[in-house]
């Protein structure tokens, strides 16, 4: 288990929402820039892997800061929040950006297997062996513990691209390999942000000065960065398309499959359940993170065998279809997944799996991804202007 994050429950992210709530307003504000290392970090609120499996919901983060605290005071934890829904609706609005970031990946990839060079860089980068002292910290920190500061993240991301020169592509591809909240959305467009090509001619530089006063003089990189780099000349995104429209609500009978993206059974609609399970990742990930996600998985199944009174099964991704047909229902129903990893799977693995034993596919949308996610059509500020909107549509509450 990760040291710096809570166990991978929902009853551990309660018990750090609960104590973190107080800090959500003015402390959160003023702290949250600063990364004075491990161990010590009482100003964010490191709740992201829970989020990112929904072993919490983005409306609970937000309801939690708003019972505490003013909007104006809680207002720079609530953006964050959203950032992450902004993130994820920019990719489900221009689907072709996850396409071409696992393309540019695979091309990456190959490209190490014949150039020496470029593999020992990426291998020393990696292994926290470059010499520069804050990045490599960062990078053992990254691997031992799933985790990382945002600062730090933009910090070497930066340093990555920059300084080292080295392809963005397999930075953000090394995040998401380690992190327990490892993210498609956030993490792809984040690295992009940091190159300058999400937000086309601005880059993210780190700096020195900035990286010694924000670690508390932990790191001095003094005279050992690139400070002056231009940003990467890459394509900006694509304009947006329109989401597609949602699944209507199923009306038979379904098997319900819980996955890594979604674990609270507790607020989907109600449901006819003619089996239950979930899915273990399609993909291979780093031990760490991957048993972050095979524990929250359990504890969400444990708690949809409560609330639907029934058995759950744990099922490999190949399993699914057989299992789904064997429960006699005509259809599976899942919680809608953002593009990512486990859509692709959805897509092209289990529904035309699903498909050939005469079962459809039902994808719950959820009320909060369905209000936020066509909003994220331009940058973030004009998202931002409707944040109060959504709030008072979404009526967000502490759990
Ligand atoms: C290069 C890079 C890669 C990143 N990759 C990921 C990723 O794969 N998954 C991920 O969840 N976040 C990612 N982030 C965003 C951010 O760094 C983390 O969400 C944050 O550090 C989590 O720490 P926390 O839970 O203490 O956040 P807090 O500061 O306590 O914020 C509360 C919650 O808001 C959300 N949040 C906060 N900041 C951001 C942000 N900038 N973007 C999106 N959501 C945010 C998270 O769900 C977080 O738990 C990345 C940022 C950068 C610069």
């Amino acid at each position: 288990m990760s040291p710096e994050l809570p166990a991978p429950s929902r009853a551990a992210g309660l018990a750090r929402l609960a104590a973190f709530a107080p800090r959500m307003g003015r402390a959160y504000a003023a702290g949250r820039n600063t990364d004075p290392g491990p161990g010590r970090r009482a100003d964010v609120s490191r709740l992201s892997a829970h989020v990112r499996h929904r072993l919490l919901l983005e409306e609970e983060l937000v309801g939690a800061a708003l019972a505490r605290h003013r909007f104006a005071e809680a207002e720079k934890f609530v953006q964050e929040v959203f950032w992450r829904s902004y993130w994820k609706g920019f990719l489900a609005l221009r689907p072709a950006m996850w396409a071409e970031y696992r393309a540019r990946v695979a091309e990456e990839q190959a490209r190490l297997a014949i150039q020496g060079g470029l593999r020992a860089a990426v291998e020393r980068a990696m292994a926290g062996r470059t010499g520069l002292a804050c990045f490599d910290a960062w990078a053992r920190e990254l691997v031992e513990t799933g985790w990382l500061h945002n600062h730090a993240r933009m910090w070497f991301a930066s340093i990555w691209i920059f300084t080292l020169r080295l392809p963005w592509p397999l930075g953000a591809e090394f995040f998401r390999q380690h992190l327990c909240d490892a993210d498609a959305a956030s993490n792809t467009l984040s690295w992009r942000w940091v190159a300058g090509i999400q937000t086309p001619g601005k880059h993210y530089l780190a700096r020195a000065e900035n990286i010694a006063r924000h670690t508390e003089g932990r790191f001095d990189p003094r005279g050992e960065l690139d400070e002056a780099a231009a940003p990467l000349d890459e394509p900006g995104p694509p304009p947006p398309g329109a989401l597609p429209p949602a699944d209507p609500p199923p009306r038979g009978p379904v098997a319900l499959l819980l996955h890594e993206e979604d674990l609270h059974p507790e607020s989907l609609p109600p449901l006819r359940l003619a089996a239950l399970g979930a899915v273990t990742p399609p993909e291979a990930r780093a031990p760490l993170a991957r048993g972050f996600t095979e524990a929250a998985l359990a504890d969400g199944l444990a708690r949809a065998e409560a609330r639907f009174g029934l058995p759950g099964r744990l099922l490999a991704p190949e399993a699914v279809a057989d299992w789904a047909a064997e429960s006699g229902a005509p259809a599976l129903a899942l919680p809608e997944p953002a593009i990512g990893p486990l859509a692709d799977w959805a897509e092209q693995a289990l529904r035309p799996s699903l498909a050939a034993r005469g079962l459809a596919l039902h994808r719950l949308r959820r009320p909060w991804d369905a209000a936020c996610w066509p909003l994220a059509r331009k940058g973030f500020f004009p998202f931002r202007e409707s944040i109060p909107r959504l709030i008072a549509e979404l009526s967000p509450r502490a759990p």
